[in-house]
């Protein structure tokens, strides 16, 4: 595959000038036009994707779907890998490198989840309508956009429909993309698109690891078998010293002890004991730290218990479980892709902020490749619940400004 050399930065048109170029272009303006005509087109794909469940580890019905749509838009090497994730490129070369551009698949919403949609006006209800509905048509609006426009980028663009984004799923889609050839080596940059809005983008990666403590002992009587170890209490000792840590503010860094469980009756000393345990933060070192004073309290619960309990049998044994991971990172102040947002937005006059926070983009910014993470434009609001909504009023300024990083970051020409 041929590859070329990025130009050196100081050879590049500021990025000022250069989105002021390419927002001058024929075929550029005829994609703005077609943006904003095809509005009633994009809700009706909103919502049909929405009507489709795709709770985590199941979204293989949605996955089929946007293949259907990315063949019909006529992208290329459209395919869907053992995940399901759905990919399709611009135009049929082989070329390398990529810019790459996402929105995840999946929902929080669980199997069984009523789905129905609904319309007043400009705004759209239903679970999933903005998180990520709406990112997933932005992705479709500017693929086919870019179809009609016969604009042809210097660089090729991968089309990702990603699973795996939600809790659980734990970025699972993005980390297996880039875990190995070709999609590792190829994407240069990522383009996350993720919920509603205009008004933000992501430039630092905040990193999470989630564990599930456990306790285990014989169980027993409350009353007769009185002095064997209580799962229960060596659980609420471990999580009332771990709860003491001091945590920075900056690099901001935080835990939370949000599922507890175990036990059958109030008479019976309990045979279990699980906590469910996230902790935050922008920085690995601190993550890490936070992890080690967690496994640390739990051993220290666990060497209190008599040395009988601890060796012989019945034995009184401890776990932590890992189940999640999320590397935090982030991007250098003059990253070329934080550059071309901040151009973009002031041509457009939209005023944006950056975001802590955890993406898709994490991935690729814990590997070193620059990324960020936007929204598909409108407003959108309750999130991660059935009462969510999608407004559509001005969704094409969100498009267009998806549209000009992304031919920033390719390089555009007549
Ligand atoms: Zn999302």
């Amino acid at each position: 595959m041929a590859s070329r050399p990025p130009l050196p930065n100081s050879l590049r048109m500021s990025p000022q000038h250069e989105i002021a170029r390419i927002a001058e272009m024929r075929a550029v303006h005829s994609a703005f036009i077609y943006l904003h005509n095809q509005e009633m087109e994009f809700r009706r794909w909103q919502r049909e994707l929405t009507e489709i469940p795709a709770p985590p580890f199941g979204e293989a019905a949605r996955s089929e779907w946007l293949r259907q749509r990315f063949a019909a838009l006529g992208l290329e090497n459209v395919q869907v890998d053992e995940l399901g994730n759905v990919v399709g490129l611009l135009y049929p070369d082989t070329q390398q490198p990529l810019i790459g551009i996402s929105a995840h698949l999946d929902t929080v919403f669980p199997q069984g989840t009523r789905l129905k949609t609904r319309e007043q006006d400009t705004k759209l209800y239903g679970p999933g309508i903005s998180d990520n509905a709406a990112g997933v048509t932005a992705l479709l609006a500017i693929a086919s956009a870019l179809k009609r426009s016969q604009l042809k980028p210097d660089t090729n663009i991968v089309f990702i429909g990603n699973v795996g984004e939600e809790g659980e799923g734990n970025l699972r889609g993005m980390r297996h993309l880039f875990s190995s050839a070709p999609w590792r080596d190829s994407i240069a940059s990522l383009l996350v698109v993720d919920g509603a809005g205009t008004d933000t983008y992501v430039d630092q990666a905040l990193g999470s690891r989630r564990f599930e403590v456990t306790f285990r002992g014989p169980g027993g009587h409350s009353w007769s078998d009185f002095g064997v170890p209580n799962p229960i209490i060596l659980l609420a000792r471990a999580l009332a010293r771990f709860s003491e840590v001091h945590t920075p503010e900056s690099p901001r860094t935080t835990f939370n002890i949000g599922v507890i469980s175990g036990g059958t009756s109030v008479n019976s000393i309990p045979e279990s004991g699980t906590a469910r345990v996230d902790l935050r933060s922008a920085s690995m070192e601190e993550l890490q730290k936070l992890e080690d004073r967690l496994r640390e309290c739990v051993a220290e619960a666990w060497s209190e218990i008599p040395i009988a309990f601890r060796a012989g049998e019945p034995k009184v044994t401890l776990a932590i479980e890992s189940i999640g991971d999320r590397p935090a990172a982030e991007l250098p102040p003059n990253a070329r892709i934080l550059q071309v947002v901040r151009a973009v937005d002031k041509h457009l006059r939209v005023e944006s902020f950056p975001r802590l926070a955890s993406t898709d983009a994490n991935i690729p910014l814990s590997l070193g490749k620059e990324a960020t993470t936007i929204g598909a434009g409108g407003d959108g609001g309750g999130a991660h619940t059935l009462r969510e909504w999608f407004d559509c009023a001005n969704r094409d300024l969100g498009l267009k400004r998806i549209l000009l990083v992304l031919l920033a970051l390719t390089g555009v020409h007549e």
